[in-house]
């Protein structure tokens, strides 16, 4: 992505979903509201006249191409003028302009309500859809400091958009009413403006290089702070809560700083802009009451006018301001978007995957991480039959997880072929195989939720006959019933509640209240005792026991899947061995030795 420099900023803007016809509405919506004011203001031309050559029959001799045109008007009406009719119309075009400006400010309100509404959910839902590879790209810290800070910035950028868009048409009416009362002035005032603005250029490219340094220190300090409150078992057990706490006060005032120096910058140019545009309007007043000789009514109005156009003015070069400084924002929100936008991972083929009938295959499957070195899988060739249990052994970084990940695409293979009853992978559709497939994490994740909750995770409509039949399965029955409210009961943040035996069975209850037809579970490795562990092998064998699914498990501890049906051994990205328990033993291999070196026996099955 290019760089958003102000040239291109509207054709951002709409690449973000604020279409055009927005802007010109707006401009419309204020246009006519300044020119209601406008010509509100020019009435008192002939107000002031009419004051000053005294009202009745002097009205008559007022001369002037705008006199002609109000003799016109009222003949057409049939209304005499008089002093007390030009001021309620001057009064009228005041309360519509009102009206006009409500309107106004209504519209822009809900364009930039709406809009900050639809990119916050498109980036959410979009970085869920975007493929694994790019999820794994982005670390949380700078997702989170996008959606959060770089959005909010964005948006401000948004709402300074349309506000000069609004502040422009003022202007716009207004220079017109300068230029209708003398065409000199008014250019001159154009010329003196524009050097005004020339002469703040500077500053605005300091703002901007501010903006980019904020953008950085944000995401610093979003990264940080997830990171150490994630970690902060760790960190007490480390004993490092000074250095850390130390860490982040330095961010944190990295941050405060930036921020004190951009908004310093930013009423620096509106200092110096006042003066600016003040003493521009002084000279224009010197010029036209001593060059040009107009005359009193008309200096007066010039006044106004001049007046008027100055807060908008003001208003504008400040909001420029703003929307320089939060560009590096706008920019990385829409870096972003358009970035996960193009990683949509694929929808899949048009065949709903039902049921697994015999088996999966993977032919000659490899997988390479874009950062690794050596692929994580290698021609992986086996077969995984169907309602039956198939253990997936290996040492940590062996390949485990990531031929896992193949099955609900959740990573696509770089090489080979996977089939599910002889039917490739890529002609079902990704949302269909998601949900024939129900996986078990590791260290299952849990919001604060109460259990049954969780449970229906898997399946948001079960029946409280459905939940207790998973929980059953899942062997978390008992214990869920001994929880002071049961099912009722919430989980505590992360399942904090639970003991890490009793999380990972009330997640296969989760999985399994779904009826998938193909149950992934990761072993846990830690954080289990030994009771938990036959207890996970003992709902191991009653799933395996009742048929109804076909069962991955990739074990980390080897007594768990003695009765697997198959067990394959994975040893740097290839299998280098597969079979029953029995068999493995007998043939002396990795499995043999790692089992005998675990229980202390030797292969001798
Ligand atoms: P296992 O589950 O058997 O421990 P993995 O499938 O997690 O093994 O890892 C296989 C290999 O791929 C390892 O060498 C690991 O370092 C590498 N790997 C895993 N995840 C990533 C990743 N996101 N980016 C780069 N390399 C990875």
């Amino acid at each position: 992505m290019s760089a958003i420099r102000p040239t291109n900023l509207l054709a951002t803007v709409r690449h973000l979903g604020l279409p055009r016809r927005t802007f010109v509405y707006l401009f419309l919506l204020n246009l006519l509201g300044a020119g209601l004011d406008l010509l509100g203001v020019v009435l008192l031309l002939p107000i002031l006249e009419i004051i000053q050559a005294g009202g009745g029959s002097a009205i008559d001799k007022l001369q002037g191409q705008h006199w002609t045109i109000l003799r016109n008007l009222s003949a057409q009406i049939g209304i005499p003028i008089s002093l007390g009719l030009l001021l309620f119309i001057s009064f009228t075009f005041v309360l519509a302009r009102q009206f006009i400006r409500y309107f106004a400010v209504r519209y822009a309100e809900t364009v930039q309500r709406n809009m900050a509404n639809s990119i916050r959910a498109r980036i959410f839902s979009r970085f869920l859809r975007a493929e694994t590879v790019s999820q794994d790209a982005a670390s949380v810290g700078s997702v989170v400091s996008i959606l959060q800070s770089d959005l909010r910035r964005a948006l401000d950028v948004l709402l300074s958009i349309t506000q000069s868009v609004s502040l422009f048409a003022q202007i716009i009416a207004y220079f017109f009413g300068l230029f209708l009362l003398s065409p000199i002035m008014c250019l001159v005032c154009a010329v003196l403006m524009l050097l005004v603005m020339l002469a703040s250029g500077g500053q605005f490219r300091e703002i901007r290089k501010r903006g980019g340094a904020m953008t950085n220190v944000n995401q610093t300090l979003a990264t940080f702070t997830i990171g150490r409150l994630r970690r902060a078992r760790l960190i007490r057990l480390s004993g490092t809560e000074k250095a850390e706490a130390i860490e982040f006060r330095k961010i944190t005032g990295d941050l405060a700083d930036q921020e004190l120096q951009q908004k310093m910058l930013a009423t620096r140019v509106q200092f110096m802009i006042e003066p600016g545009v003040i003493a521009a309007a002084y000279l224009l007043f010197f010029l036209g009451a001593q060059m040009l000789g107009l005359s009193l009514e008309r200096l007066g109005l010039f006044a106004i006018l001049l007046i008027k156009i100055l807060p908008p003015l003001r208003t504008s070069l400040a909001q420029y301001g703003r929307i320089v400084g939060m560009l590096p924002s706008l920019e990385r929100v829409n870096g972003f978007l358009h970035k996960i936008t193009k990683a949509a991972e694929s929808k899949g083929g048009p065949l709903q995957f039902k049921r697994l009938d015999s088996e999966i295959r993977f032919r000659d499957v490899s997988y390479s991480y874009k950062s690794g070195n050596e692929p994580a899988l290698e021609n992986v060739s086996i077969e995984i039959p169907a309602y039956r249990l198939t253990a997936l052994v290996g040492p940590s970084g062996a390949g485990k997880s990531t031929l896992i990940d193949l099955l609900p695409r959740l990573r696509d293979a770089t090489a080979g072929q996977i089939e599910f009853d002889g039917v490739p992978i890529q002609q079902f559709s990704t949302e269909s195989l998601r949900h024939a497939i129900a996986f078990v994490p590791q260290s299952p994740e849990m919001f604060d939720i109460p259990v049954e909750d969780h449970i229906r995770y898997g399946k948001e409509n079960a029946t409280d006959e459905e939940v207790r039949r998973a929980a059953q399965l899942a062997g978390a029955l008992d214990f869920i019933e001994r929880l002071p409210q049961g099912f009722k009961t919430p989980l505590g943040d992360g399942g904090s509640r639970l003991s890490g035996g009793q999380r990972q069975r009330l997640d296969i209850a989760r999985a399994l209240v779904r009826s998938a037809p193909i149950l992934i579970l990761d072993e846990p490795t830690s954080a289990v005792d030994p009771e938990a562990e036959a207890d996970f092998r003992d709902v191991m064998i009653g799933l395996r026991a009742s048929r109804k699914f076909t069962i991955i498990v990739i074990a980390h501890r080897l007594s768990t899947i003695v009765d697997a049906d198959q067990i394959v051994v994975l040893n740097e990205g290839r299998i280098v061995e597969h079979g029953t328990h029995a068999q493995l033993m007998r043939s002396g291999g990795w499995y043999g030795v790692a089992h005998g070196r675990l229980f202390g026996v030797q292969s001798r099955e």
